[in-house]
């Protein structure tokens, strides 16, 4: 009697479409090409995906991590993934256990992906992109997706202040929202995703639009349960032509005591380090300033109690200071409590600067603040600074007489680069 081939099984890589907020960062990490997406979902293509792990740590809800055996010939397609509203069950002829499995799976993603997203203090664990794929090692434990689209909480908002001056058309907002007694735990460089009411023109609710964490753990008003979030309304796209952002313009125009739906909190490796004599390098544009916001606070709040005795270094970038969010507030801060560079590209009769410009400027005390393994360095903002940035980075290092390639690999492992842009 000839025996029956054994089944071929392969883990497919898939994308939880409950939990994923749309924010593009898996389709622009895969290095093959193997996810794309329409206006419902985010997919995986089974044929071109090696398992190769590069999406997994960057993106902050966790939904890019799911991995569903199937039979190798039965791998969902993408017009299956593109429908769905919620990931399948596993296939029912690998439950009924009728097939001999040769587990066809080419790479440790399965092991990794079960460590990836509590993989807090390792070290040595390398990094795919540039920046490290685990918090610092004396990070606070983070809770993540606690509310989803299934189940969002509900909150209020208490405050909506413009933080750019008068005299300029970018309005971006400081919204403080209150979760009352239900528990929302964050830590400063988490995220949380809002809900925009509405549906699309094809009558699907909008899905959730991701925003920092502007405020400390402890609240926006200490020992509150309640945060702040930074946000610029969106009036053109891309390409400079008129639109109106969704989300963003539905929370700038909030007012005192409307509720806003809620979900999160996401992100488990941009954190702060949790103990006293740490050193931070803060490095944003823009609006990417509202999770140096959250950790600069928190370490003022610290500082009181002498609970904070690091360095603080602070390059932030902007067109002009009218369009530098948080400016006043950040421009009382002590000189000897935090170090602040501006880089402003388009202020009137000053030369355009960028961060990475000023970065090289005080290549010196960046360096000797990147020596100590007490340093974490946090990078926020556009998507197109994180060149120039890691640029800057590698020429403080040969100034300093080290190889970066040494010193960029050691930030990586050790939790101390993170890298947030869009
Ligand atoms: P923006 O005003 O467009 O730009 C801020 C500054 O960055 C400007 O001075 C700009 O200069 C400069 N810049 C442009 N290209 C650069 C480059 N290659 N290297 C260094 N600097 C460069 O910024 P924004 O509109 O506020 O955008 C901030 C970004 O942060 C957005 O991509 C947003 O998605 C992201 N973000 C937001 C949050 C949040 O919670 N809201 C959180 C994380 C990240 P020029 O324009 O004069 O060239």
């Amino acid at each position: 009697m000839n025996a029956l081939a054994p089944a071929k099984i392969l883990k497919q890589h898939l994308i939880d479409p409950e939990i994923c907020i749309r924010c593009n960062t898996c389709e622009e990490t895969c290095p093959v090409d193997a996810i794309s997406h329409d206006s419902n979902n985010y997919v995986v293509d089974a044929s071109i995906c090696n398992h190769c792990m590069a999406c997994v740590p960057p993106c902050p809800t966790g939904a890019i991590d799911n991995w569903i055996k199937v039979l190798a010939d039965k791998a969902y397609p993408l017009e299956d993934q593109f429908a769905w509203e919620a990931l399948p069950a596993e296939q029912a002829d690998i439950d009924a256990g009728t097939n001999e499995e040769t587990i066809e799976d080419t790479s440790a993603a399965a092991d990794e992906s079960a460590s990836s997203q509590d993989g807090f203090g390792l070290d040595g664990v390398p990094s795919t992109g540039a920046g490290s794929r685990i918090a610092p090692k004396s990070a606070a434990h983070p809770y993540v997706n606690l509310y989803t689209h299934k189940n969002p909480v509900t909150a209020t908002v208490v405050g909506n202040y413009r933080v750019t001056g008068d005299a300029t058309d970018s309005d971006i907002r400081h919204i403080v929202l209150d979760f009352a007694s239900t528990s929302f735990p964050i830590l400063e460089g988490q995220s949380i995703g809002i809900l925009p009411p509405g549906a699309d023109s094809s009558g699907r609710p909008y899905h959730a639009r991701q925003y920092s964490i502007a405020s400390p753990r402890d609240g926006e008003r200490p020992r509150y349960n309640n945060l702040s979030i930074t946000v610029k309304r969106v009036t053109n796209d891309y390409d400079g032509n008129p639109a109106q952002g969704i989300c963003s313009n539905y929370l700038c125009d909030l007012k005192k005591n409307d509720t806003v739906q809620v979900i999160g909190p996401f992100g488990n490796t941009f954190l702060m380090p949790n103990h006293a004599d740490a050193n931070i390098i803060m490095i944003c544009t823009g609006t990417g300033s509202a999770p140096m916001r959250a950790m600069t606070e928190r370490c003022r709040r610290l500082s009181k109690e002498m609970a904070f005795t690091g360095r603080l270094m602070l390059f932030f970038g902007a067109r002009t200071q009218r369009e530098l969010p948080y400016f006043g507030p950040l421009m009382s801060l002590p000189q000897n409590f935090i170090d602040i560079n501006l880089a402003l590209s388009r202020e009137h009769g000053r030369p355009k600067r960028y961060v990475q410009d000023l970065i090289k400027e005080r290549a010196d005390d960046v360096f000797s603040l990147l020596e100590s393994d007490n340093t974490c360095i946090y990078v926020c903002g556009l998507k197109g600074m994180e060149e120039g940035v890691l640029e800057a980075l590698e020429h403080a290092a040969r100034q300093g007489g080290k190889s970066w390639p040494e010193v960029h690999a050691r930030l990586k492992t050790q939790g101390r680069l993170h890298v947030e842009t869009y």
